[in-house]
């Protein structure tokens, strides 16, 4: 399902080492707007720790946003020091292609990680990349992605429920094998 993300995390520090280890992700593209800053625009505390930290161990990681105040994202990405995209207008697919020429990388070694569904999700696996959605860090959202918060909701619930009978069959799997064992 195209606006189901591959996997669902609380906030982008917990995307550690071992977990893109563990996929091959060599890089990393990052929304901003309620992923990295919330709508005060106070970074995430830790965000810079985090990123240095993929970065040290090899991770390329690029902002991508849709966002047109190109100076908030450009003080995020010279905080975190590493290179953005703007009007991205994900889920389009152009500017994904330009991030994958930019980090020089093919859609299986990259990931997107953001708080939207109809943008960072659907533009991720309409690429063929990882797609992790985040919890939004702000509940105070702007305007548009207010309108859109309903349908994701309702997304993330099927997500999860999809998740429970996944996780409940591989339990009845494993107990039958248990048992014929
Ligand atoms: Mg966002």
């Amino acid at each position: 399902m195209i606006l189901y993300p591959d996997f669902y995390f609380n906030n982008v520090k917990e995307i550690e080492m071992e977990f893109l280890n563990d996929h091959r992700i060599r890089g990393l593209l990052v929304d901003v707007d309620n992923t990295l800053i919330d709508t005060d625009r106070n970074m995430l505390e830790g965000a810079k720790e985090w990123c240095d930290n993929l970065k040290q161990n090899g991770v390329k990681v690029c902002i991508i946003s849709n966002t047109n105040k190109i100076k908030k994202v450009q003080k995020v990405a010279m905080e975190l020091d590493i290179p953005y995209i703007a009007f991205a207008k994900k889920p389009a697919k152009k500017a994904f292609h330009k991030a994958m020429e930019m980090l020089k990388l093919v859609p299986n070694q990259m990931a997107i990680v953001g708080d939207q569904v109809t943008t960072d999700i659907w533009g991720g696996n309409r690429v063929g990349m990882l797609t992790i959605l985040t919890k939004p860090l702000d509940k105070k959202d702007i305007l548009i992605t207010k309108v859109k918060r309903p349908f994701e909701k309702i997304i993330i619930n099927r997500y999860m429920k999809y998740m429970e009978r996944e996780q409940a069959e591989i339990e009845r799997e494993q107990a039958e094998m248990d048992k014929g064992g």
